[in-house]
């Protein structure tokens, strides 16, 4: 075990040149240090949330060169339609509906507050909804504010939202895979003013195409940064790149399994206190790896999503649900206790 490095990072003292020495340290003690900091900071338990994803549009005016979900002639959801889906999870035992979708030209702000406020009406449930490039496009198409268009949304009901469109926090890199998308300032600041609101946020990063070491790690730092001072953040979830089905796939096919678990570790280190949650994802790593994952600082497996449209039309063959009863077996039989989760990480069972 790299005991230094260990004690620096419960002390939140990890720097960007330690955790770039870290990827020339043996794997297998990069691990089993992360292990060790994860086992002092949240012991042994492993916990998931009980939730359905519900992506209402696969419609998108955006640009972005890894999508493989876009879709000139798609669908977009009725809000009875979303109803009746959010109904299903309910009747599912879910508490969460995790709702994301493409940018339409003619969705505005009021459009958003009206969704939010018929789910709220009918159910109760925790709505996880909408990420900062949503909020930064219903804002700018609307006329509003940013900050207008979170309390706003707070008001209607959103609980908390997905920190996607984070990609990498480097503007070179967004230039080459997402050059309309919000910049890394635009982000930081939505994200930022989502926590000042009272909405707190995943953060993520997709990584694995065309970004370095140097840029994943000025990722964390900025996300580190941004948690030192709201503390919104919940979780970390590395997202790695799935390559089939778009453009970026073509020059990039994705990172190793190795350098999956690698970004766990050098996560889980610079995190430290900070932020303690990381999610393995199953559905982007396949049930194996998040296994592995699980002890190479993770301690969270997400959720049973019931339908997952993102991941598989980029490639994923993970499936698109896992039933409570086989995340907890996949927990158990890495070696760690399951438990039920809220989204905002308070136990049920
Ligand atoms: S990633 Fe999101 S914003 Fe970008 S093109 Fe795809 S659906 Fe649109």
């Amino acid at each position: 075990m790299l005991k230094d490095i260990y004690e620096r990072s419960l002390e939140g003292k990890i720097t960007k040149s330690d955790a770039l020495g870290l990827l020339k340290e043996d794997p297998f003690e990069l691990f089993q240090t992360a292990d060790a900091v994860r086992k002092a900071l949240v012991g042994d338990t492993v916990s998931y949330v009980v939730n359905r994803n519900i992506n209402f549009t696969d419609r998108c005016i955006g640009t972005c060169r890894f999508c493989a979900f876009r879709n000139k002639e798609g669908y977009r959801l009725s809000i009875d339609e979303i109803l009746s889906k959010v109904g299903e999870a309910k009747r599912y035992g879910a508490t969460e509906v995790c709702i994301q979708g493409g940018l339409l030209p003619d969705m505005y702000l009021k459009d958003y507050v009206a969704m939010l406020k018929a789910i709220k009406d009918s159910y109760d449930i925790d709505i996880h909804a909408f990420s900062p490039m949503e909020v930064f496009h219903m804002s700018r198409i609307s006329g509003v504010s940013v900050s207008h268009a979170l309390e706003t949304l707070k008001e209607a009901g959103l609980g908390s939202m997905p920190g996607t469109a984070a990609e990498i926090l480097v503007d070179s890199i967004r230039r080459r895979i997402c050059p309309d998308k919000l910049t890394t300032g635009q982000w930081v600041d939505v994200v930022t003013r989502a926590h000042e609101t009272g909405i707190p946020t995943t953060a993520t990063i997709m990584y694995g195409h065309v970004e370095t070491w140097e840029d994943r790690i000025e990722h964390i730092f900025i996300q580190r940064d941004i948690q030192r001072k709201t503390h919104g953040f919940t979780e970390f979830v590395p997202l790695t790149f799935m390559s089939k089905n778009n453009p970026l796939g073509e020059e990039a096919h994705g990172a190793s399994g190795l350098d999956d678990l690698r970004m766990y570790a050098i996560a889980r280190l610079i995190f430290g206190k900070d932020l303690v949650n990381i999610q393995a994802s199953w559905v982007k790593l396949g049930v194996k790896l998040a296994q592995v994952a699980l002890h190479c600082g993770a301690n969270d497996l997400g959720g049973t999503l019931m339908e997952e449209r993102i991941s598989k039309s980029a490639g994923s063959r993970s499936g698109e649900c896992l039933s409570p009863d086989e995340l907890r077996e996949i927990i158990a039989s890495a070696g760690r206790a399951p438990r039920q989760r809220t989204t905002l990480y308070k136990y049920i069972s």
